[in-house]
């Protein structure tokens, strides 16, 4: 039997109402003759609110026991799933991660899948159940214990679901069509795209374009497993949504696919730092040891011997790695004049896979900010992105214009 995995995030599974249209959606594909996996979220808000109950009753938590409670919120949809199945004559049981199981890393409330055993449930098919319903987000440790994998997790839950069991795809239901050229909040003219590339996504995920769990992209990518996002407000159509996929199964390649940007960015500078070998190692080791997440990194021309350093990083990171810089320096490992702080920046992000093979995407995306008055702060650049620091200020206009200017409005 052709399998496929369709997963159901918080808003689609928020009321019984709305358990009950996703049910049916099952249903149709069943019909057709898929085995499906039912992937779900806790109903909208649950998380949430379980994450708020672990902090007001231990704000330094037991980690086990955070996700001993914040797992729950999942087991009460997948039950209710399996439930509304059944009324529906559709044979279908729920599984929490432990059943499966869904085997992970010691690492509590961020941990990692490690194997899931397709035994268990493919029995269950083969004596007739149509339906598994899988709780997200959860699996079970090498101690024994019931693990999360980190906040979205159940996007990651999906499509580990089905790699292991070779689904022909894997469906995520959101409250979102699809993959947007870039966030319609900000440009009316943002259009949804029918196909994006893995690469493409996910620099798009991790530059703040929340569709999916990052991780669950890197997974997709690994195991070339289909992916595709899709409203569950909507009709069912089965060209509906946007389609992650390998590159090779795009015809024609986007220069530039979509526009990201991530608001809250602060830029450091460390001025004048003696320009040495290792100088480097002994900025940037202090704060990851921090847990200070540095993104942009820029060493100036240095002169007589010292030079600035130039980093960027969220702005509710900007104490710690204040403080992580005063702290070696009082160490003695580093000597700088002086930090600077400017917390008022924001990243703007071109990404499109097509750029690897076209010249003159950065010196055009340069150019429409120079045309707007934009002051570019920061550049770094990889293969398929060009990310610029600009004031925060200017933030929507840098991608509206943009947005034009790649004629992403004709973007499919
Ligand atoms: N319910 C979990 C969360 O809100 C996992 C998920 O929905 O993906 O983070
Ligand atoms: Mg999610």
């Amino acid at each position: 039997m052709p399998l496929l995995v369709m997963k159901f995030g918080g808003t689609s599974v928020a009321t019984l109402d709305r358990i009950r249209r996703a049910a049916k959606r099952v249903g149709v594909e069943v019909a057709k003759g898929y085995d499906v996996i039912v992937i779900v979220s806790a109903m909208a808000g649950e998380t949430n609110k379980l994450v708020g109950l672990v902090n007001e009753t231990s704000p330094l938590f037991d980690a086990r026991e955070y996700d001993a409670i914040v797992s729950s919120g999942e087991n009460v949809t997948a039950g209710l799933m399996a439930l509304t199945l059944q009324e529906m004559d559709v044979p279908a049981r729920s599984w929490q991660g432990w059943q499966v199981p869904i085997k992970t890393t010691n690492a509590h409330a961020a941990a990692r899948i490690v194997e899931i055993p397709t035994d268990n449930i493919s029995a269950k098919f083969a004596e007739g159940m149509q339906v598994a319903v899988v709780a997200g987000f959860q699996g079970i440790g090498p101690d024994g214990r019931v693990t999360t994998l980190g906040r979205g997790g159940s996007d990651t839950t999906a499509v580990a679901f089905a790699a292991a069991f070779g689904a022909e795809r894997c469906d995520i239901y959101t409250d979102v069509d699809g993959v947007y050229t870039t966030d319609p909040r900000i440009c009316e003219k943002a259009r949804k795209l029918d196909k994006i590339a893995f690469e493409e996504m996910l620099e798009l995920a991790s530059l703040g374009a929340k569709v999916l769990q990052t991780r669950s992209v890197e997974l997709a990518m690994r195991y070339n497993v289909k992916l595709r996002v899709l409203s569950s407000f909507e009709e069912m159509d089965d060209a509906a949504g946007t389609l992650v996929c390998d590159e090779d199964e795009i015809m024609e390649l986007n220069v530039v696919s979509g526009v990201a940007y991530s608001r809250d960015e602060a830029k450091m500078t460390l001025i004048s730092v003696a320009d040495r070998p290792g100088i480097a190692a002994a900025i940037f080791g202090p704060l990851s040891e921090a847990g200070v997440n540095v993104d942009m990194i820029v060493q100036n021309i240095s002169e007589e011997g010292r030079t600035d350093m130039t980093f960027s990083c969220p702005t509710d990171q900007v104490k710690r790695a204040e403080k992580a810089m005063a702290d070696a320096k009082a160490a003695g490992a580093i000597n700088f004049h002086d930090i600077v702080a400017d917390t008022g920046v924001a990243k703007v992000s071109v990404v499109g896979i097509g750029m690897r093979s076209h010249a003159g995407v950065a010196a055009k995306m340069f150019k429409v900010l120079s045309d707007e008055g934009i002051n570019i702060k920061v550049i770094t650049t990889s293969e398929i992105k060009i990310s610029v620091l600009i004031d925060r200020k200017y933030m929507e206009l840098a991608v509206q214009a943009l947005h034009d200017a790649f004629e992403l409005e004709k973007a499919a």
